[in-house]
């Protein structure tokens, strides 16, 4: 008896469980729901050495910055706003890059 008693800080368990599980979807769901599969070839000049663009790393970045500046003012509403609009702006943002004209999308 007793070892279910371990409930000190219910809300702020589950608002960090909540939070992490965010950050962990965005991380996650780009890679899983769209696996990079390179275009044949640039749709500007026909160049077949076409790059990915690597922008998890930085939207991961993104994420942590965001978050970390918005608990540490306590903003947590206006930090997952911010998130919000900078997946919006990752997701639609250009995924490839021609090497040889620079063109990207
Ligand atoms: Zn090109």
């Amino acid at each position: 008896m007793g070892d279910d008693v371990r409930m000190t800080e219910p809300d702020e368990d589950e608002f960090l469980n909540r939070l992490h599980g965010v950050e962990h979807a965005e991380f996650v769901r780009p890679s899983d729901a769209e696996p990079p599969r390179a275009p044949e070839q640039c749709a500007e000049c026909g160049s077949r050495d076409v790059r990915l663009i690597r922008k998890l790393r930085l939207y991961g970045l993104f994420l942590a910055l965001v978050f970390g500046v918005g608990l540490a003012v306590d903003q947590t509403l206006a930090a997952f706003l911010l998130a919000l609009a900078g997946s919006i702006f990752f997701v639609i943002g250009p995924r490839w890059r021609c090497t040889a004209c620079g063109y990207q999308w």
